[in-house]
């Protein structure tokens, strides 16, 4: 039995864990964390750490999972440049399974991502578009920034210098490397991707679309049960569903 320790466990994400784990006969959800609890005091009940809760405790988890070797599947988005070097520091000691998105989906839409950016090559104009709902704290989501990683990693650029964030007043003409990446905010939505390769005469383009929490839930514990007792390292989704194996 695999012992998980669920850090933000009375917000969207961890409720919808709570309500998925029962699916998972192999998995325990041992502790439930929240502001305020004592996170320190229940990491010696689990194997693994489950955390969707704030950026801005993530630094905390990390030398509190560090110290008690604990593995850690990091759901949080929204992270300063500073935290996410330590995320990469703390995986060298520690396995950490760090996804900006959880779903099987998304994951795909990831690998299908990078092939068309290949195929299709410089002559595209790429464009990220995503909604979430009234409530998400971060924007752009973590996923559309996965997306835009990955896009200009193919094109071999550096994304801080293409990246362009919403268009407002005389912009100009469209740049040819740039990347846009638009946020769009309202309602209920759990989390729109569309990813647009546009040229002259044609464009592509590729959309998830999730529908329930579900997915991301189920994805987390499935990433909790590959991380249990894996070496250190720092992974993600591509290595837990074996994508990245698949030539991705
Ligand atoms: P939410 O606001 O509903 O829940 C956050 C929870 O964290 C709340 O219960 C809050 O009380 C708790 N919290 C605040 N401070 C805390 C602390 N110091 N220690 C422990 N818990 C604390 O948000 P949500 O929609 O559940 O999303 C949580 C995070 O997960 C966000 O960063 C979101 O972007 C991210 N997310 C990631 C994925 C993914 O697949 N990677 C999917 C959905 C959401």
């Amino acid at each position: 039995m695999i012992r998980v320790i669920l850090n933000g466990a009375r917000g969207r994400m961890g409720r919808a864990i709570l309500h998925c784990a029962a699916q998972h006969a192999d998995l325990e959800i041992a502790a439930q964390v929240d502001q305020g609890d004592d996170l320190a005091g229940a990491l010696n009940r689990g194997d693994v750490v489950v955390d969707f809760s704030v950026p801005t405790v993530t630094e905390q988890l990390l030398d509190l999972c560090t110290k008690h070797g604990k593995a850690l599947v990091l759901g949080t988005t929204g992270h300063e440049e500073k935290t996410r070097a330590m995320i990469r520091e703390c995986a060298r000691r520690i396995p950490i399974v760090w996804a900006s998105n959880f779903s099987t989906g998304v994951n795909t839409l990831f690998w299908l991502v990078e092939r068309a950016a290949q195929v299709l090559g410089p002559g595209y104009d790429l464009e990220i578009v995503e909604m979430h709902h009234r409530h998400k704290q971060d924007a752009p989501s973590g996923t559309a920034r996965t997306l835009a990683e990955i896009l200009a990693r193919v094109r071999k650029h550096q994304l801080d210098r293409v990246v362009r964030h919403g268009r407002h007043g005389l912009v100009g003409p469209r740049g040819a490397e740039e990347i846009g990446i638009h946020a769009l905010r309202g309602g209920d939505v759990v989390g729109d991707h569309t990813v647009i390769f546009a040229t002259q005469g044609e464009r592509l383009e590729l959309t998830h679309r999730a529908s329930s929490r579900e997915t991301f839930a189920h994805g987390a514990l499935r990433a909790a049960r590959w991380v249990a007792g894996r070496p250190a390292g720092l992974y993600d989704m591509q290595d837990v569903l074996g994508l990245r194996s698949a030539g991705a």
